[in-house]
């Protein structure tokens, strides 16, 4: 099995050698500052990174920017990300898991807890690149059919009728390579499979008109 790469994102210097020397052994280790010609070239090869390491210590300067880049674009938002955050400045904490930070490490660095928290990521990683197609399949015939099936249309409704939905179908599961869009041919169903979801979407829409969550 290849090695996952992990992609240091403005980590000073010192704080990254003392990363690389831990990590190094079982993973990739790759690092790039925050310049534009760095981003690019990220953003071209987001596909091969299983989990970013940002430092806001030096990104905050730009005011989370780059935090906030990484967890918009759709390049890269399922790729894991872990902060190292100076936990004195405990207000950054809070923005940093809402700019999509998905864990923060504080300095200075434990490295037993470093090397769990990347393995737990790592994980996270894996189980987002897995997709069940049919729910988006689903999501579009609900889109298209719901005023023709004489329930209520609000988000509420929609969504129960999505999930209730969901149990009565196959899943289908594609691993998407993080962030790369799933492919148009594998969201077109089969005019036999569009017959199955139709009519499990008309019996579940009666379950959830009979019984909708609100008043
Ligand atoms: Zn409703």
């Amino acid at each position: 099995m290849s090695k996952k790469t992990i992609l240091f994102l403005d980590v000073d210097s010192a704080v990254q050698e003392t990363l690389t020397a831990l990590l190094q052994k079982d993973y990739e280790c790759m690092s790039l500052q925050s310049g534009k010609e760095s981003l690019m070239f990220f953003e071209d090869n987001a596909g091969s990174v299983d989990l970013i390491i940002v430092d806001l210590d030096i990104s905050r300067k730009t005011e989370f920017a780059l935090l906030n880049w990484v967890g918009n674009n759709s390049n890269h938002k399922n790729i894991p990300v872990l902060t190292i955050i100076d936990l004195e400045k405990s207000e950054d904490i809070g923005v940093a898991f809402k700019m999509g930070a998905d864990d923060i490490i504080g300095k200075p660095l434990n490295l037993d807890i470093v090397g769990k928290r990347v393995q737990n990521l790592l994980c996270v990683g894996s189980n987002r690149k897995v997709h069940n197609v049919m729910e988006d399949l689903l999501q579009a015939e609900i889109d298209e059919y719901i005023g023709d099936l004489g329930m209520c249309d609000c988000p509420i409704c929609r969504r129960d009728l999505l999930s209730l939905t969901l149990n009565h179908l196959e899943p289908k599961y594609v691993t998407s390579e993080r962030g790369a869009a799933i492919t148009k041919a594998e969201k077109v169903a089969s005019r036999e499979a569009k017959l199955k979801i139709l009519t499990q979407i008309a019996y579940c829409a009666q379950v959830v008109k009979k019984r909708p969550n609100h008043n």
